[in-house]
């Protein structure tokens, strides 16, 4: 047994300051003196000199996968050039072998010295072909060796709809522009199955150190053949709930399995679909078009009947949908399919899955209390507020009156979940509970900043979306998301009490203390 004490216990017993734990559980919570007596001399006890203490925190929308390859790519946003070759230069010495530097990120606008050159990272590079893409993806900066595992010299011709940059002598100089680019990205070698596990493995460490202790992931099945490794060799801290795509269903329910199997640190989730694109690209299927393209609505992937055909073969298995949904055409047509899935729940005596939508970042104002209605969960990513906002204002005009309607939603009673879309945008989920409570840039006065006023929701019911409701959306609520006695010691310690803070600065709370079933897996004391 240890005990925590001198603390302040959030989503606790009223007045608790003190936690007894013992073989991974709370044991029990109280005050100092109640939890004391519990001790014996040899007991370990912490004292928290006052600081607050919070359940792990949830990502309930993060590409663990994806995520982990981003931490491996270098961030060549520099403010020189000389910069950026630095760090590629450090990266060569800290990798082994002859494997790929990658990085992206970098704006030769943003350079007073322009474009590099090959020549430039063959001397940094040492034996590692090298490829770094700019900030808007459609160039890319390579060095020598790259040149050549391409076949890329004098001779070869720019491909249809690129162009490779060269010399007065026709030589390549190292940049790659549009289709060209591709001619090196090509031949970078896939993950391997170790490299994927190593990226994974990364992935958890920064997520424990944010004080996420419990995810919901988006990626695909490689990334849970890994999983699966890492839970084997006991190195998988992170409580993971695994969604499935959609086109493993027959699979999955070839295989017999039902949602919830697996272990406490990974069990199997919804089925993810797809029912429409994104924001940034006009993808998002809208209603009206979208300002400035008066052609465009965007492209809807799955209609109200599809939703209905794919839930009843997840419902009869028991799986709840997780239909991602971001333009209000989109989320209309979801909220349709699901009314049409809850009558034939209803009719044929099925359970009700507790399915949810992705994003839902616009809803048509008629739409806003179906959610609740339907007992749907809104999957929500706050932290997509800092790079949506001016998007949104240019391409929904108006129609951004019911963005990321937050407060709206929870005053229908619909049940909000906060995650990330990590490597989309950062995890930290204390940038999430400041864009959702202020909703506006970091550094900005929300009073006068804010984007969508009346959308700003409480700390504490921000905090709701990362520590409590994701564990009863994925049925884990009696075990996961208190400090009490009986739930597991998941527990983050934070450097400031987030419900006493300036809003303003909720983004720079940091854990100084991580704790999963009991132990300590991050801490700066
Ligand atoms: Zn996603």
């Amino acid at each position: 047994m240890q005990i925590l004490r001198n603390g302040k216990m959030l989503f606790s017993m009223p007045g608790a300051n003190a936690l007894a734990v013992d073989r991974g559980y709370i044991l029990a919570a109280g005050s100092d003196e109640e939890i004391l007596n519990l001790a014996t001399a040899e007991t370990p006890q912490i004292d928290l000199n006052g600081l607050s203490v919070l359940p792990g925190l949830t990502d309930a929308h993060i590409h663990l996968e994806l995520y982990g390859e981003s931490l491996q790519i270098e961030n060549c946003d520099t403010p020189t050039r000389a910069a950026c070759i630095e760090r590629i230069r450090q990266k060569a010495i800290s990798t082994s072998g002859s494997a790929w530097i990658k990085g992206h990120g970098w704006n030769q606008n943003h350079w007073s010295e322009g474009y590099g050159t090959a020549l430039e990272l063959d001397q940094v590079s040492g034996n590692h072909p090298v490829f770094l893409t700019d900030v808007s993806l459609h160039s890319a900066w390579v060095n020598s060796q790259a040149l050549q595992i391409a076949g890329i010299s004098a001779s070869t011709p720019d491909p249809e709809g690129g162009r490779i940059q060269r010399d007065v002598r026709n030589n390549p100089t190292g940049m790659l522009f549009e289709n060209a680019v591709a001619l090196v990205e090509s031949k970078i070698p896939p993950t391997t199955p170790d490299q994927r596990k190593q990226n994974l493995y990364a992935a958890q460490q920064k997520l424990l150190e944010f004080g996420i202790t419990s995810v919901h992931d988006f990626d695909r099945m490689p990334c849970f053949q890994t999983l699966q490794e890492l839970h084997e060799e006991k190195d998988l801290l992170l409580r993971v709930v695994k969604n499935l795509p959609v086109d493993q269903l027959p699979a999955i329910i070839e295989a017999g399995l039902r949602p919830g199997f697996g272990s406490d640190h990974l069990r199997i989730g919804s089925i993810k679909c797809f029912a429409d694109g994104a924001l940034g690209p006009q993808t998002a299927a809208m209603l009206e078009p979208y300002e400035l393209d008066s052609a465009n609505r965007g492209t809807l992937l799955l209609t109200a009947a599809e939703i209905l055909e794919t839930g009843i073969q997840a419902a009869i298995n028991g799986f709840s949908l997780a239909v991602h949904a971001i333009g209000d055409r989109a989320t209309q047509e979801v909220l349709h399919g699901f009314d049409l899935l809850r009558k034939y729940e209803t009719e044929h005596g099925l359970t009700h899955p507790r399915h949810r939508i992705e994003h839902l970042q616009l809803l048509h104002p008629a739409n806003l209390g179906r959610a609740a209605a339907l007992r749907i969960t809104a999957s929500m990513q706050p932290v997509h507020l800092y790079n949506d906002m001016e998007t949104a204002n240019r391409h929904w005009g108006s129609r951004c009156r019911y963005a990321f309607p937050l407060a709206s939603l929870l005053s229908n009673g619909t049940k909000l979940i906060f995650g990330s879309d990590a490597p989309v945008e950062s995890p930290n989920p204390f940038w999430g509970i400041h864009a959702a409570v202020a909703r506006c840039s970091r550094g900005k006065d929300p009073s006068e900043a804010a984007w969508i006023p009346k959308e700003r929701i409480t700390v504490m019911e921000a905090l709701q979306g990362y520590v409590h409701v994701p564990h009863w959306q994925a049925g884990q609520d009696h075990t996961l998301g208190r400090l009490e006695a009986g739930y597991k010691a998941d527990l983050v310690v934070l450097d400031h009490d987030p419900l006493t803070f300036p809003i303003d600065q909720l983004h720079l709370i940091r854990p100084c203390g991580v704790m999963v079933d009991g132990k300590w897996v991050y801490h700066n004391w």
